[in-house]
């Protein structure tokens, strides 16, 4: 800091300094913020510029000072290093409606409000125990006529050590236009409710509240809602009658805030507009699921009744997403998408009602969301593999072929089996990828295993193939250059499809499945007997093979079932089969006594646990030469 006078003495019945007459101004600088001159003449008692200082400052008489702080439009006052008013100009005086000599020995904290706020005190008295060089902060003052108003309050020491000044400034003006602004910022114009942006700015300090302060529950809750058909309103009746909807919605929510049927805590409930037809009511200091599940039926109550919108009778229904947890270690977006999960689960749910956020639930759909996400990325990367499951004939006991079943070595879940992705990867389109590689994989390993051992009776290859394939991608081009790469004959491969996939297949699916059949490729459908079992209709397609669904031979078993109707059935349909040229393999063959009775019916080819778990593809010799490496009990998972 460096102030400038020279001359000055103390002006005679007050603790003004005296001021050279002539001089206009001295420059002040204090810690670099560039001030008015009024704020800092302090002329008696100033040193001289600090070293380094530039210009010579303006002399300046005491009685120029003087003259220059009682006719300064500033408020100001000079205050002594305990905090008293020594010296107060008239404009201060005028501010506070008060005489400026009888200030003079008040306590300027006590007539600016200093005391009021403990960060404030203990800058101000930073300040003037001379370990600060500057406060300024903004207070509301009372005027001793009632009005009340917004003055920025600064306080800087005097040079000479021993006093300070204080200003302050009329900033009522623009204080209340800047919380009109505000107002008008944070508040939706449609249903004057808080909008989102005040709304995440209760609902970050409600937490930071809610998670340091300890006289509260430390708990939040929050009802995330949704009209149901809003857009059907806006969209039949326009978006005046849409926005007096949504105002009146607003009304019956903010009485439901108002009268919480639970406990309110301390910061009471907020209701605000989220956006469209959003809206949320958020329970600070929250007590339990239970005051937030009746707040949220007390708001469907509410908007039970029909509204009356200017001669429309209008009824809305809402869903809303209920979430309740403490406060510690959730945050902002955490809780909002939590809130908009479950709402999204209360819409899916059937709409018009709450449901509660449900963590499991949740997980499962992270895991979910993670798997489908990476599903493409790991085709690249290869985190998937193959094992092969045989397919033995039930005359000879001989593996014909094996059906290559696809696993997920996953780097965080562990192995995964088909079940888990396929159903994700179909809905995702990633199938196309995956089913290529299945495919260009196991016809690979079948023409291996078939070099490596040419005086045997080569092995076929079942690959398992997804709807979207056929549709979605060039399957019959991907099998006839796969087959051309991997030199392995179009009699050696077999593609399953469901009964499903191919029922009412026209146009392109049928073509492909006849372009493939025409190149020697067999067609089985797989998992046959759990959809619409329509031997007529699959006889007219290029189909040559029929899975058995596991259901038919787990209903053999014969203690249980004496004379189970399964067996009947499946005797009929392989007989039917038969007739019509396909032929028939049974899935889930798991005993001895299964495969006997299959075998009497007429079966096939049998597949299941009896004959060999799903093996990786360097364990399969073993069991084609008979002599698997781990008797089959070891191969149970
Ligand atoms: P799927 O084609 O019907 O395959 C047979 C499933 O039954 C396999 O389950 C197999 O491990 C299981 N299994 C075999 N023998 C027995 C038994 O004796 N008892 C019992 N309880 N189960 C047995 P996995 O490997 O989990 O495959 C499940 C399904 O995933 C497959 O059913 C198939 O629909 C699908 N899938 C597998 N790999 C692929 C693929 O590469 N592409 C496509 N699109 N789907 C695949
Ligand atoms: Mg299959
Ligand atoms: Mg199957």
């Amino acid at each position: 800091m460096s102030g400038h006078s020279d001359g000055t003495s103390r002006a005679p019945g007050a603790t003004l300094p005296a001021v050279t007459e002539g001089d206009e101004a001295a420059n002040e600088c204090d810690g670099g913020t560039p001030t008015g001159a009024q704020h800092t003449a302090a002329p008696d008692d100033a040193p001289g510029p600090a070293p380094g200082t530039a210009p010579a400052p303006l002399r300046v008489s005491p009685h120029g000072y003087r003259a220059a702080f009682e006719a300064a439009r500033l408020p100001m006052a000079v205050l002594g290093r305990d905090g008293l008013v020594t010296a107060a100009n008239p404009a201060f005086g005028e501010l506070l409606g008060k005489d400026p000599h009888a200030l003079v020995t008040a306590s300027a904290a006590d007539l600016t409000d200093l005391g009021g706020d403990p960060h404030i005190w203990t800058a101000y008295r930073d300040v003037l125990a001379g370990r600060s060089d500057r406060l300024r902060c903004t207070r509301r003052l009372k005027h001793p006529e009632g009005h009340s108003l917004w003055a920025e309050v600064s306080v800087e020491p005097l040079p000479g050590g021993d006093r300070v000044l204080l200003s302050v400034t009329d900033v009522s003006d623009r204080h209340d236009l800047q919380a009109r602004l505000r107002h008008l910022q944070m508040h939706d114009p449609v249903t004057r409710l808080p909008n989102r942006a005040l709304f995440f700015e209760r609902l970050a300090a409600a937490l930071e509240s809610a998670t340091y302060d300890r006289g509260g529950t430390g708990r939040i809750g929050l009802c995330y809602l949704d009209l149901d058909g809003f857009k059907a309103v806006n969209d039949t009746l326009g978006h005046r009658v849409g926005d007096r909807l949504l105002g009146a919605v607003a009304q019956r929510l903010t009485r439901c805030g108002e009268h919480p049927s639970g406990r309110a805590g301390r910061g009471g409930q907020l209701v605000a507009r989220l956006g469209g037809d959003e809206f949320a009511l958020l329970v600070e200091d929250s007590t339990g699921t239970e005051q937030l599940a009746d707040l949220a039926q007390s708001v469907l109550d509410a908007l039970q009744r029909p509204f009356d919108l200017a001669g429309q009778r209008l009824s809305v229904s809402a869903s809303i997403g209920v979430v309740e947890r403490a406060a510690a270690g959730t945050t902002a977006t955490g809780l909002m998408q939590a809130a908009d999960t479950t709402l999204y689960w209360a819409k899916a749910d059937g709409k018009a009602r709450w449901t509660l956020f449900d963590p499991e639930r949740n997980a499962h759909r992270m895991t979910r969301q993670a798997l489908s996400s990476t599903l493409r990325p790991a085709v690249d990367r290869g985190e998937f593999t193959l094992e092969y499951q045989p397919l033995v004939g039930l005359g000879d006991g001989r593996a014909q072929g094996v059906e290559a079943l696809v696993r997920w070595r996953h780097p965080q879940f562990g192995t995964l089996p088909p079940n888990r992705f396929i159903g994700l990867a179909e809905e995702n389109g990633a199938i196309v990828e995956l089913g290529r590689w299945v495919l260009e994989r196991a016809c690979h390993q079948a023409r291996a295993w078939q070099l490596a051992r040419p005086e045997e009776p080569p092995l076929f290859v079942s690959v398992n193939v997804a709807v979207r394939q056929v549709w979605d991608s060039d399957l019959v081009a991907d099998v006839a250059r796969i087959l051309a790469e991997t030199g392995l004959a179009p009699e050696l491969l077999q593609l399953e499809l469901t009964e499903s996939a191919v029922m009412g297949s026209a146009g392109r699916p049928l073509q492909a499945l006849q372009a493939l059949s025409d190149m020697g490729v067999r067609i089985a459908i797989d998992d046959f007997g759990t959809g619409y079992s329509n031997l007529a209709y699959l006889s007219r397609l290029p189909v040559s093979v029929l899975k058995l669904d596991g259901s038919f031979v787990r209903g053999f078993r014969s203690e249980e079932h004496p004379n189970p109707a399964d067996e009947t059935i499946v005797e009929a349909l392989v007989a039917l089969a038969h007739r019509l040229g396909l032929t028939v393999t049974a899935e889930c063959v798991e005993n001895a006594e299964q495969a006997a009775r299959l075998r009497r019916i007429g079966c096939d080819t049998g597949q299941g646990w009896l004959y060999s778990r799903p093996l990786p593809a360097d364990r399969v010799p073993a069991l084609l030469a008979g002599t698997p490496e781990t008797p089959e009990e070891e191969n149970r998972d």
